[in-house]
């Protein structure tokens, strides 16, 4: 139910153009596989998870010789459900913050105006509800906006940030944040960074460094890299997954602005082409509008 309202946009789109793709057709054949693949393609499913798909689904109408139109719907919940099935990479959802590691320790990654300020603060919001100490670092030091932006979010949450001034060493706010964190026996801590792909030399030395300060406070620190993308970039949320991956380790991915979108199709392409899983979605701009992923879920809710 709360995937929906999410979801809106892209599924009315998704549905007006397979509407128009089945138009006239009572049987599934090749004009409408042809269709269904270009539906699939203008949704940002990706061309790779797309031509999987309809290969699916071809291997399913050769099989049981009639397909019908109607039948689409629950077809393609089944295939893409199959297909994100293969790899068990999002069954699990929601960062575990295991007893035994204190502080747990999140290095959030992405480029400026993802979401990554909103969606730091949306997170620190869910772990304080559960109960848990969290510390926010303010490391991307590059844009003064984005300490400003963080010191909001830990103001609304009340959670306590650690920062220094614009243009110090992230990794200087990382150790800081650690110590601190250290000191007050916190559960979580999360750490924002600059994410400048221009220059991905850069951008690895820089995640790399901060890392490795990090670990003379923590020594298995961090025991999570978030990247964060935006959803309603579409294909451009692809190249960035691919950069950053390349770059740095990922252990997890969050999409935002899927409520202003319609191309919230790019969710399963990234979930069936990155061996990582997506843990949360965002839906709004609110500190509640962060939402676990659950890959399954997700399709039933797209296509029920
Ligand atoms: P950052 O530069 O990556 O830290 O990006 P911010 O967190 O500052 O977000 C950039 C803009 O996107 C802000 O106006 C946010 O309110 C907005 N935003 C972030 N996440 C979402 C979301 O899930 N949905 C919508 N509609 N807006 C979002």
């Amino acid at each position: 139910e709360s995937l929906d309202k999410g979801l809106e946009k892209t599924k009315s789109s998704f549905f007006s153009k397979l509407g128009k793709a089945v138009v006239g057709k009572t049987k599934v054949d090749d004009d409408v596989l042809d269709n269904l693949e270009e539906v699939l393609v203008t949704s940002d499913v990706g061309v790779n998870t797309t031509l999987k798909i309809i290969n699916r689904i071809e291997a399913r109408v050769s099989r049981d010789k009639y397909v019908g139109t109607d039948e689409l719907n629950g077809i393609l919940r089944e295939e893409i459900a199959g297909l994100l099935a293969e790899t068990h990479v999002g069954e699990e959802t929601e960062f575990s913050v295991p007893k035994d590691t204190r502080p747990y320790v999140i290095m959030v990654v992405g480029v400026n105006g993802v979401g990554k300020t909103t969606t730091i603060g949306k997170l620190a919001h869910q772990f304080k509800q559960k109960g848990l100490k969290v510390v926010l670092g303010a490391g991307d030091t590059f844009r003064a906006a984005a300490i400003d932006q963080l010191q909001i979010w830990a103001d609304r949450v009340s959670v306590p940030i650690v920062k220094q001034k614009m243009g110090s060493d992230p990794a200087s706010v990382a150790f800081d944040t650690l110590t601190s964190a250290v000191t007050q026996n916190a559960d979580v801590v999360i750490i924002d960074t600059a994410g400048r792909l221009h220059n991905k030399v850069n951008l690895m030395n820089e995640l790399s460094k901060v890392k490795r300060v990090m670990q003379k406070v923590v020594p298995d620190a961090p025991h999570d890299v978030l990247l964060v993308l935006d959803g309603s970039t579409g294909q451009n949320a692809f190249e960035q997954a691919k950069e950053f991956t390349k770059a740095t380790e990922v252990n997890s991915l969050a999409v935002t602005k899927l409520d202003g979108t319609a191309k919230g199709g790019v969710v399963i392409g990234i979930s069936d082409q990155f061996q990582i899983p997506v843990k949360y979605i965002g839906v709004g701009e609110g500190i509640e509008d962060l939402q676990v992923f659950n890959k399954f879920e997700f399709v039933d809710s797209f296509f029920k």
